[in-house]
């Protein structure tokens, strides 16, 4: 009898996984607050919240007794032309915390998904508005908004789109305008607007995820902002990574003075147990839709839009993320990483610790030829790994992004993980030369 590993192994393709090379997967059976629980009865400790999801823990009793009972009363129904209690009470709820200017909340499944119907929504405005020829994207270079087609084209050109650079549509990039560059952003965001093709503004706002948890300053992104916004371009905030309290308040977004026309969310949702995405949007774009002609609808849906459970799940996640004791224990985590940042900052081998609210990311200094796919951090994986905590370095970047029950304790092994890969990173050789779209 195989393992549940080599059972996987001989019928599975795991998600942005070689698998010829990669080991096998590691089987979890359960979870229980910040850990994960294998079939051998190893516990492993989830740093990274399983890819970002998952905000208070998993099995969380409070959310699978609001999904179980949303399962036994209705478990889903078509969203064109019916609706349901936990999709009208989530949307009023979510309404009344975000921007003020947020008037309609559009369901979708992950947070590629919020973004396509994001990008669909902005390109279909300008058409029924008689400006078709509108339909260009501003966006910055090291951005991640997904990997389905229209996300792609709107994320940086890296090694995870390179097969299908032909085929993305093309976009206006700027640098992120981190400290110190921000004068030169804003004088090649005034060079792009001046196309009158421009429609929107795609951005992460306050913290680029994937290309290794980079912030800059809500002040330029007020600026970036007023300046689309006085060019008629609408400016779309992907929350997916930043909402639900990640970055210290709710929404990166509450931080900023000009307010974003299109909001995308997914990830902690539904607290990391159903895929869920949304899209929100203020009310003169939703205006632009009204009217007597059917064409002018806006032509998106899936199956399981709206799915009551996933509603359920948000519903459930929303009231624990809204509690105080979630507000303390993200200002917790958040004097901890402060301290673990001074620590650690401008010590050999490290260039750079970034931390906002939750989130923490050391960027460490291993000489030439770091990249995604490097050796360093395949190695940094697999440390993490033989000392029961999962993370997931982006190239020579290790970040942490824990549930928010983690505890002082948990924090604590977790730092001491990096600061064994500070002394992996001074021992180690530098890594082969790669084709240049393969770098950082
Ligand atoms: N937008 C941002 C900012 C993200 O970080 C991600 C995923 O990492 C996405 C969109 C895509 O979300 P999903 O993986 O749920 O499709």
């Amino acid at each position: 009898m195989s393992t549940l590993a080599q059972r996987d192994h001989a019928v599975l393709w795991h998600p942005y996984t070689q698998m010829q090379t990669a080991p096998l997967a590691v089987p979890i059976v359960s979870g229980e607050g910040a850990w994960l629980v294998a079939d051998d009865g190893t516990r492993y400790l989830d740093g990274i919240s399983s890819w970002w999801v998952n905000l208070h823990g998993h099995a969380h009793p409070h959310i699978a007794e609001r999904v179980s009972a949303q399962l036994r009363t209705l478990e889903h129904v078509l969203f064109a032309g019916f609706t349901h209690p936990a999709a009208v009470e989530l949307a009023e709820q979510l309404l009344k915390i975000l921007p003020s200017n947020q008037a309609r909340v559009f369901y979708s499944d992950n947070g590629s998904t919020a973004v396509e119907v994001a990008l669909k929504m902005v390109l279909q405005y300008f058409h029924n508005q008689g400006q078709p020829e509108r339909r260009r994207f501003l966006c910055f270079r090291d951005s991640y908004h997904g990997d389905t087609f229209g996300a792609m084209s709107v994320s940086s050109r890296g090694a995870f789109t390179q097969p299908f650079w032909p085929l993305l549509f093309e976009v206006e990039f700027i640098d992120v305008p981190v400290p110190g560059r921000e004068a030169e952003v804003l004088a090649q965001l005034d060079a792009a607007l001046q196309q009158p093709a421009v429609a929107g503004f795609i951005f992460e706002p306050l913290l680029l995820g994937t290309a290794g948890m980079v912030a800059y300053s809500a002040e330029v992104l007020d600026e970036l902002m007023r300046r689309c916004h006085q060019h008629g371009v609408l400016c779309i905030a992907d929350e997916v990574m930043t909402g639900f309290g990640r970055t210290g308040p709710l929404f990166a977004s509450s931080q900023l003075q000009e307010q974003p026309d299109i909001m995308c969310f997914s990830k902690g949702l539904t607290g990391g147990t159903l895929a869920m995405g949304l899209t929100t949007c203020a009310a003169p774009l939703y205006e632009a839709f009204l009217s007597d002609d059917k064409m002018k609808a806006l032509f998106h849906g899936h199956s399981y839009t709206a799915n009551p459970v996933a509603c359920a799940a948000a519903l459930a996640s929303l009231e624990l993320t809204r509690a105080d004791a979630c507000t303390q224990q993200r200002q917790r985590i958040a004097a901890a990483h402060a301290a673990f940042k001074a620590e650690l900052e401008g010590q050999p081998g490290v260039r750079a610790v970034r931390h906002v609210g939750t989130v923490l990311a050391v960027e460490y200094d291993p000489g030439e030829g770091t990249s995604y796919f490097s050796r360093l951090r395949d190695a940094f994986y697999q440390l993490a790994l033989d000392n029961h905590v999962i993370l997931r370095p982006l190239g020579n970047v290790v970040y942490l992004l824990p549930p928010y029950c983690t505890t002082d304790a948990e924090l604590a092994l977790l730092y001491q993980v990096l600061r064994q890969m500070r002394e992996l990173v001074l021992n180690f050789s530098p890594a082969p030369t790669l084709p240049e779209y393969l770098h950082d």
